[in-house]
């Protein structure tokens, strides 16, 4: 016997349901073709958009064409020192999954979180990633500074977050927030990202709270991965705050 209290959490999710099937209709958010209630990418699609396959950097995941027989010279990262381990982007850079990321973020089509998430499990394929899994590392994602969250309403990577956290049973914490609002990234180059990014996330007090249980590892969660200095400046506070081996998970590789 469901009380009121849970009655009425159903009847508000029902109604919920019924009010975005308005909003957005059960169709692929790719190819259009009309889907059961609750999905927003076909099966077709999803199994078309490109996975991240080997060769790859092992450090920022970005891909290499045709076979590579010594190790990987990466133009990203071989001059630099990052303070995570690495990061691993579920899928290769593809106009399809970028516009999926885009219309989440960018279009506020939140329905788009779950099968974005669902493509990002494809990371977990990482046997590198086998000891998170098996020692439960939480999900942290990276967060919006307040003033985007208020013109959001939503932070894409908590929201991906959720749904790998649904999927893998991991704890997710919202363990870091953004205290100074950046430029946009977009135009710089590596070196003017990193003086832009310095010092703009905070541990938060669930922060501190969630990270004293989890001294081995953390992931960091976030859409896309473009030059990684966003998950570096994430990885040097995860780490400062006792977490010894920080790695990222990403959507996709820019
Ligand atoms: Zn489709
Ligand atoms: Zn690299």
């Amino acid at each position: 016997m469901m009380s009121i209290g849970e009655q009425t959490a159903t009847w508000c999710r029902e109604a919920v349901a019924r009010a975005l099937d308005l909003v957005y209709p059960a169709e692929c958010a790719l190819c259009r073709v009309p889907l059961d209630h609750g999905c927003a990418l076909c099966g077709e699609c999803a199994a078309d958009l490109p996975s991240l396959r080997e060769p790859f950097c092992p450090t920022c995941g970005l891909a290499f064409d045709g076979a590579v027989d010594r190790a990987i010279d990466c133009p990203n990262c071989a001059k630099s020192s990052l303070r995570f381990e690495f990061a691993r982007p579920a899928m290769t850079r593809d106009p399809r999954t970028l516009d999926l990321i885009h219309r989440l973020k960018y279009g506020r089509e939140i329905h788009l979180a779950d099968p974005l998430a669902g493509l990002a499990m494809r990371a977990f394929d990482d046997p590198r990633l086998a000891r998170a899994l098996e020692l439960r590392w939480p999900l942290v994602p990276v967060p919006l500074h307040r003033s985007k969250l208020r013109q959001r309403h939503f932070n894409q990577a908590a929201e991906i977050a959720r749904g790998l956290s649904k999927r893998t049973g991991l704890p997710l914490i919202a363990a870091l927030a953004r205290t100074r609002r950046t430029d946009t990234q977009t135009m710089l180059g590596r070196g003017a990202r990193m003086t832009n990014l310095k010092g703009a996330f905070d541990l938060t007090r669930s922060g501190r709270r969630g990270l004293e249980t989890a001294r081995d590892g953390a992931i960091l969660i976030d859409d896309v991965l473009t030059t990684g200095s966003t998950l570096d400046e994430c990885a040097k506070v995860l780490r400062k705050a006792g977490v010894r081996t920080v790695v990222a998970l990403t959507v996709m590789r820019g």
